[in-house]
């Protein structure tokens, strides 16, 4: 059964299991090795990578915002399994911390919860992926900080290693991410290095037996594509309705945005006569650190 944690579990006399590191892009001093899970199709396949080449990671971790959708959910319970059939450390899911008594969104433990609570939408919906980076990004740090083995590599003066899904054709991506210099971490793209674009991503997993994971988003995410809105409509009816409550919240407040499509409403969009619904431009793209992004 999935249960999110709020920090997880961090195992105190963790221990190097495995590190024969096969791979010869891999380097001995890429220790310890965080993976921060995505829960899509790239990071997926990179840790199969990694098992196929013994490379043995020391942490592997998630966030969740508590909006992914259940097709996502149950692939992490999938996935779960298959990390214990290769002896991969199990899966530590995180969650941001419940705001406080004296915060405006007391008690939310979700970003839904959030929105709701204080009548806005995810950041992203103005422009800002301040969304992912409270509910993913900061998780994930608060736990590393945590982490015995970080801390000792920390103290030690050396960086950790986190190992990102970026694939092969993602590789500007990571150069402009490799130009900034982190003194905490050495980022490293085995994708990038194994050559794996997302077709090989794909039949790498399909190749292991796995299901392949839909896109990993909250399923409110301002990001979505026309066809995901729909889609969430037509699939998930109760999910949609609760992202459309989300909006009649923010209704209020908004200023320069419509709804989660921000040039338009969700409940306005599949409402429209068809011809009208294809006639919709997608929501602007917005910079948004959800898909495998390091910081
Ligand atoms: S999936 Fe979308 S709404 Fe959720 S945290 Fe990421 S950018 Fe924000």
């Amino acid at each position: 059964m999935f249960e999110p944690n709020l920090f997880g579990d961090v195992d105190a006399d963790h221990q190097l299991q495995g590190a024969t590191g096969g791979d010869p892009l891999f380097a001995s001093w890429h220790r310890p090795l965080i993976v921060a899970w995505g829960m899509g199709v790239n990071s997926t396949a990179m840790l199969i990578g990694m098992a196929e080449r013994g490379i043995r990671p020391d942490l592997i971790l998630t966030a969740d915002t508590g909006g992914e959708k259940p097709e996502t959910y149950a692939f992490v319970r999938t996935f779960r399994l298959w990390l214990a059939d290769v002896d991969f450390p199990e899966l530590i899911v995180v969650r941001r911390k419940p705001y406080p008594p004296d915060s405006n969104a007391v008690g939310a433990t979700t970003l839904e919860e959030y929105c709701l609570a204080t009548g806005a939408l995810p950041s992203i919906a103005y422009g800002h992926p301040s969304c992912s980076d409270q509910w993913k990004r900061r998780p994930q740090e608060a736990l590393v900080a945590q982490w015995p083995d970080a801390v000792a590599c920390w103290e030690r003066g050396e960086k950790v290693c986190k190992a990102i899904g970026y694939d092969a054709g993602e590789s500007e991506r990571a150069q402009r991410q490799a130009a900034k210099d982190n003194p905490r971490y050495h980022f490293w793209y085995p994708l990038i290095g194994w050559g794996w674009g997302r077709e090989e991503c794909v039949r790498t997993i399909e190749a292991a037996g796995l299901p392949v994971p839909p896109k990993s988003a909250c399923f409110y995410c301002p990001s979505s594509t026309k066809a995901e809105v729909l889609a969430l409509h037509r699939d998930h009816p109760c999910l949609f309705a609760r992202a459309v409550a989300m909006e009649h919240t923010a209704a209020g407040y908004n200023q320069n945005v419509k709804g989660l499509g921000r040039r338009f409403s969700w409940e306005g969009l599949v409402s429209l006569p068809l011809l009208e619904q294809a006639g919709l431009a997608d929501p602007p793209a917005a910079p948004c650190m959800c898909q495998d992004d390091p910081d």
